[in-house]
């Protein structure tokens, strides 16, 4: 399997291992696979539905990772990470009415659906990284949960150190104290004296430096990675083959920020798994909401929420499916990212839009009915959920079929207790395994805003691997 850029400006063609490694394609574009593989067959689907996760992760991931990692590895890798997660049917089905269920992403190590590829992701680098006798030093910037999911999936691992910039005070104490209270030599953390823009403008600056960057052999993993798209439609296909028929097929609502989760949703049902299609669930960063509505696709401020992983504006996986509305064509794709980006936006064809509307629905959701949809979750199921995964159930309930719906839920109660308990009166408890995350001892450094201060360190860290001793 090949891989191709969404912008097709730089079409070599790249493998499995340089799309996991370099995240972001040299012209700017995201990757995709040259052809999308042959759906399963309903005699494979039915074959499928009988595999745990492991084993499905091993199928699904099969036909895009071609030669670049044995399928046997493979599955034994999800066989371990999996194996440290909370819960044994890994991402467990909870039903809260007759057709309406909440499946539980937040049974790893950090608490939210992100560990589900990330974790796996971790280990593929190290694999991959370890066959070329590499050391990777791993670079990013986080608002909050893809930091501490990346920083456990790299923990220990003797191949990787790993880097990762938050905005001082701008992130909640759970999420903080998840980075930064990883006892490993390997792991690094920065908080900045800026905004989650500034850790990201620091982060592109200094990948944007490619002599600095390939001296310190510096790799990503933010949400545009296709081995995190990869890895996400595992539990799609584990639910759908859970409560979907090929007469009845199972509908999934999802709290969108990125539209990385939820393109994951599409990859799945493109695979032939029992996917009737996908509610976008947005808060009133609703540029995905607007769209859908055929206002065209345009940038807003941004907006703090009581979701905050899904205060995004520009949600950077989404060109992923331009580029299929398109035909293809990753000039149509430039054009549209160059009208977004310095211009007013753009507006799709109504067929487009049509075909989009095929897949997917999407509402916006304000934080007083997320809130509320929590309360009424505790009073009639017994159930704290966390307001990002009301978001989904708030658009699901708004919109009832006899499918059987499924409502991801992307976070764990405990990460987000403040907004838990002003809907219900209940301040959720950490799981076991972190109770004792608010008295472990905290390890950052604190920088300025200063881009030659965060290359040092970077550098220092990078360095301090080779010497086997901690910066
Ligand atoms: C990251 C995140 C989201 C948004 O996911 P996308 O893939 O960016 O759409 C939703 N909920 C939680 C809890 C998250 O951490």
């Amino acid at each position: 399997m090949r891989y191709v850029s969404t912008r097709r400006a730089d079409d070599a063609g790249a493998t499995f291992e340089d799309v996991l490694l370099s995240g972001l394609a040299r012209d700017g574009g995201l990757f995709v696979p040259e052809c999308w593989p042959d759906p399963f067959s309903s005699a494979e689907i039915e074959q499928l539905a009988s595999l745990d996760y492991a084993s499905l992760v091993g199928r699904l991931t099969k036909c895009f990772v071609g030669d670049a990692i044995e399928t046997k590895a493979l599955e034994r890798m999800a066989r371990e990470c999996y194996a440290a997660f909370d819960h044994p049917a890994t991402a467990p089905l909870t039903q809260l009415d007759s057709n309406l269920w909440l499946m539980e992403l937040f049974h790893g190590p950090t608490l939210s659906f992100k560990d589900y590829a990330l974790q796996l992701v971790g280990r593929l680098f190290d694999y991959v990284v370890a066959s070329r006798g590499q050391h990777l030093t791993i670079l990013g910037a986080t608002s909050g949960d893809t930091g501490s999911a990346a920083i456990e999936a790299c923990r220990g691992c003797d191949n990787l150190s790993i880097v990762i910039l938050h905005p001082a005070g701008r992130v909640s104490e759970v999420q903080r104290r998840q980075m930064t209270t990883v006892d490993a030599p390997n792991v690094h953390n920065i908080a900045i004296e800026g905004t989650f823009d500034d850790c990201q403008a620091l982060v592109k600056a200094t990948f944007g430096d490619l002599t600095f960057r390939d001296a310190n052999n510096l790799a990503a993993v933010n949400s545009i990675n296709w081995a995190r798209i990869m890895l996400q439609t595992v539990y799609y296909a584990y639910a759908a083959l859970a409560l979907g028929t090929g007469d009845r097929p199972a509908r999934f609502a999802v709290p969108t920020g990125n539209f990385g989760n939820v393109y994951s949703g599409y990859v799945a049902a493109a695979l032939g798994f029992p996917i009737a299609g996908m509610l976008i669930a947005t808060n009133a960063n609703d540029i995905l909401a607007r769209f859908f509505a055929g206002s065209g696709y345009r940038k807003n401020e941004v907006v703090a929420s009581i979701n905050p992983s899904m205060d995004i504006q520009v949600a950077s996986n989404f060109e992923r499916l331009l580029f299929e509305l398109y035909g293809r064509d990753g000039a149509e794709v430039r054009t549209l990212i160059n009208d977004l980006e310095t211009g007013d936006g753009f507006n799709v064809s109504a067929d487009k839009l049509a075909v989009a509307r095929h897949h997917f629905a999407a509402r916006r959701v304000e934080d007083e009915q997320a809130l509320d949809c929590m309360a009424r979750a505790w009073q009639q199921c017994g159930m704290l959920i966390d307001p990002h995964s009301a978001t989904g159930l708030v658009v699901a309930e708004g919109n009832v079929t006899n499918m059987p719906t499924i409502c991801l839920a992307t976070a764990h109660p405990a990460k987000f207790p403040d907004a838990v308990e002003k809907a219900t009166g209940i301040r959720p408890e950490l799981p076991p395994a972190l109770a004792d995350l608010l008295q472990r001892p905290e390890r950052v450094t604190q920088l300025p805003n200063d881009l030659a201060a965060v290359k040092e360190f970077v550098s220092l860290a990078a360095a301090s691997h080779k010497e086997g001793k901690v910066a």
